[in-house]
């Protein structure tokens, strides 16, 4: 089979061995499934796969996602991101979580994506944009209950915004408040009075619309992955799970006793070169690492090019036959070097775990993130589009666009 790039799919897998990225698709499927079991049984969930599904690739995990009954749909943050899911043909309904700039909207309305809305302007724009397409538009309202990023506030200027699409014949006719959505600022903290308060502010918000203005919005979801682990009495009629659904925690302060889950992507690589250097020779950029005796170095072939973080330089380690194998010196651009000496049977050619698990050994997100000072999401959105996705499905093994 032939792929866009005008390559077999044997010579795409070949070309993975500089460096790839892994995606165990059955995990995301049972982090999932054990997502539902734990919050309240009527709610639904989103799944959120902004920035390429955190880097482990929005369309395979939209594929995959898409049929499960208690997904309502998809969050993703840009209009693109929102446009990509459609052209692989995903049709579950899809919500921009973040602004979305008024060029989009007809096509936005015409596809089924909902936006959040909390600005007058846009929403009257989207109004305009609906009736040009003859069809109402879909959208969720954001409210800022303390997170001071972007949202109506539950007070009597949110009221009036409401209040005003209500009122106004154009608006009322061409937009439908399908949901309304508030986020956590620190829901991933061990005390959860902020995001306590942020939920009740928002309930209260949410009855005060229906009493005052009589409009009862059917869908109203807050809780993130911190509260699906956690704070399950939040629920309502949909959750939104990002980090998690990826089997990362969203922070060391969250239980990870409650919902098992399993990380899906790993990292791999291939020693490209091994050598034996002596005492007083220096390995890397700047010359940080100089030998003290004899030391057997092996050649990793990526780097921060790929998102590999340059500060695990001296810091941090590879996986190598099950053995942890230091980095020596600088991680540079596309290459860096490691310690191999307590590894005598590694050899060019052996497979190197960046991130994942060999034998008894594992690399973490969250490991590396504390190696490198970086943040779990971070790093895993941060892995380049040079290194190919690889997805496991059901014990195979496939490319995208070779499903
Ligand atoms: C990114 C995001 C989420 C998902 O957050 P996680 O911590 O990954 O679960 C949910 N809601 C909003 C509004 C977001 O921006």
């Amino acid at each position: 089979m032939t792929g866009q790039d005008g390559r077999d799919t044997e010579e795409r897998f070949a070309a993975c061995a500089r460096g790839y990225v892994e995606v165990d698709l059955d995990a995301v499927v049972s982090n999932m499934e054990h997502m539902k079991q734990n919050i309240a049984p009527e709610a639904g969930i989103i799944g959120v796969i902004k920035t390429d599904g955190y880097g482990h690739g929005s369309v395979p995990i939209a594929q995959v996602l898409e049929p499960l009954d208690f997904l309502y749909g998809f969050a993703v943050a840009t209009a693109e991101e929102a446009f990509a899911l459609r052209d692989a043909g995903i049709e579950k309904p899809i919500l921009i979580l973040g602004y979305t700039f008024p060029y989009s909207y007809e096509r936005l309305v015409r596809q089924g994506i909902r936006p959040a809305v909390f600005r007058m302007d846009a929403v009257r724009k989207l109004a305009r944009a609906a009736e040009r397409v003859g069809s109402p538009a879909k959208v969720h309202v954001k409210v800022d209950t303390g997170m001071g990023r972007i949202g109506i506030l539950p007070e009597d200027s949110g009221l009036a915004f409401l209040r005003q699409i209500l009122e106004d014949e154009g608006l009322a006719r061409w937009i439908e408040i399908e949901g309304i959505f508030t986020h956590f600022a620190r829901a991933d903290e061990r005390d959860k009075s902020s995001a306590k308060e942020q939920y009740r502010r928002f309930v209260r918000f949410t009855e005060r619309i229906e009493r005052e203005i009589g409009l009862c919005v059917p869908l109203r979801h807050c809780a993130n992955s911190a509260a699906i682990l956690e704070l399950p009495q939040m629920s309502l009629d949909l959750v939104r799970a990002g980090i998690t659904l990826y089997g990362l925690y969203p922070s060391a302060e969250v239980s990870r006793d409650r919902v098992a889950l399993r990380p899906a992507l790993s990292l791999y690589s291939t020693v490209v070169y091994v050598k034996t250097i002596h005492a007083g020779d220096s390995v890397s950029y700047g010359g940080t690492f100089t030998a003290a005796g004899d030391t057997r170095v092996a050649t990793v072939p990526l780097g921060y090019g790929d998102g590999y973080p340059r500060a695990l330089s001296g810091k941090g380690y590879v996986l190598i036959r099950g053995k942890r194998a230091p980095i020596l010196g600088r991680v540079c651009m596309d290459q860096f070097m490691v310690d191999v000496s307590d590894i005598p049977e590694a050899a060019e050619g052996d497979r190197v775990t960046l991130l994942g698990y060999d034998g008894g050994e594992h690399i973490s997100a969250e490991l590396l993130g504390d190696l490198s000072g970086r943040f779990n999401y971070e790093l895993v959105c941060d892995l380049g589009k040079r290194l190919p996705r690889v997805y496991l499905r059901g014990g195979r093994r496939m490319l995208p666009g070779t499903v």
